[in-house]
């Protein structure tokens, strides 16, 4: 039983064959998001077609499909509300199903990234067995998916849990790109960065200034060599990520907190930050699990290709 997987980010689509519930190959493509989710489902199609071939030598029908999609995606309608800024802006108006199948795909399953790396942490990495458990995803933005009783949380639009980058921390604050104010990806998120840390004092003394790129792995190679301004960005940002963490307890009392993303690299100063802001700051006197996420970059691949056998029995 092979399942076609794709895992759809902004910058980068990853495209995978599952297995038995393995992995047997991976691709990552460009995503050219710009370009719109029909050029992207066209791409990856080609992509399934071809490792397909080369994996089984010959052409067989897949026997589910699953994408992973940025944005607010109802997992019971498929309908999508709404994606990230200049990505996948044509996904709104278009019925997946009917892209897929104008690519030649049947059987297709499609749901939030978010939701679907919840889903394979649950089934496969960090989170397995822990029926109440919330991802959050420190990447280009922040994301979140929560599962309460074993069941992913969604809401009437597939909203619920999902978006605790875009929730207040700073009623007083700047107003952000998805239209709220004071947002917390405002404070702290890869997208965001570059605006920061211009904006801070003493920006032109501190070696991120001779940076071509500045990118939370700058930030922190400066942050270690005792730059000001790295290390100043770097307390403020654990301060916002450790609220949002905080918050998502407060809201939905997990046992579990997995951290996934790309910044997930950085959990050896992240975790234990988060714990004594968590034992300090939260209402919750019991002992709450952070782990960082068992699966990388492959957990939405997993968990969408789960959820899409799902479907399929
Ligand atoms: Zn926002």
């Amino acid at each position: 039983m092979v399942i076609w997987v794709a895992d759809a980010g902004g910058t980068n689509i990853r495209v995978g064959l599952l297995h038995e519930n393995k992995l047997c190959a991976v691709e990552v493509i460009p995503a050219m998001a710009n370009l719109g989710l029909r050029e992207a489902v066209k791409r990856v199609a080609a992509r399934w077609t071809y490792m397909h071939r080369q994996f089984s030598g010959r052409q067989v029908p897949a026997t589910a499909v699953g994408l992973a999609l940025p944005g607010i995606v109802n997992p019971v309608s498929g309908r999508i509300y709404a994606t990230p800024e200049a990505k996948y802006d044509d996904a709104p108006s278009k019925n997946v199903g009917r892209l897929m199948a104008g690519a030649g795909i049947s059987h297709a399953f499609w749901c939030n990234d978010a939701h679907a790396a919840l889903a394979g942490e649950y089934r496969f990495g960090a989170a397995r067995g822990v029926k109440n458990a919330i991802m959050v995803t420190l990447g280009t933005g922040i994301g979140s998916a929560v599962m309460i009783n074993g069941h992913p949380l969604t809401g009437e639009h597939g909203l619920a849990g999902n978006i605790i980058g875009h929730s207040t921390m700073d009623v007083f604050g700047a107003r952000c790109e998805c239209g709220n104010i004071g947002c917390a990806e405002l404070y702290a998120s890869t997208w965001r960065l570059e605006t920061l840390v211009k904006g801070m004092d003493g920006f032109r003394k501190s070696a991120l200034a001779a940076e071509g790129v500045i990118d939370y792995r700058n930030v922190f190679r400066h942050a270690d060599h005792g730059d000001s301004l790295a290390m100043r960005l770097v307390e403020k940002s654990i301060h916002v990520w450790s609220a949002v963490v905080c918050n998502l307890i407060h809201q939905y009392d997990p046992e579990l907190i997995v951290i996934g993303g790309g910044l997930a690299q950085q959990h050896r100063r992240l975790l234990p930050a988060f714990r004594a802001y968590v034992q300090k700051h939260s209402w919750a006197k019991w002992r709450i699990k952070i782990r960082k996420a068992a699966l990388g970059n492959n957990a939405g691949l997993l968990g969408v290709g789960a959820l899409a056998a799902e479907k399929r029995n």
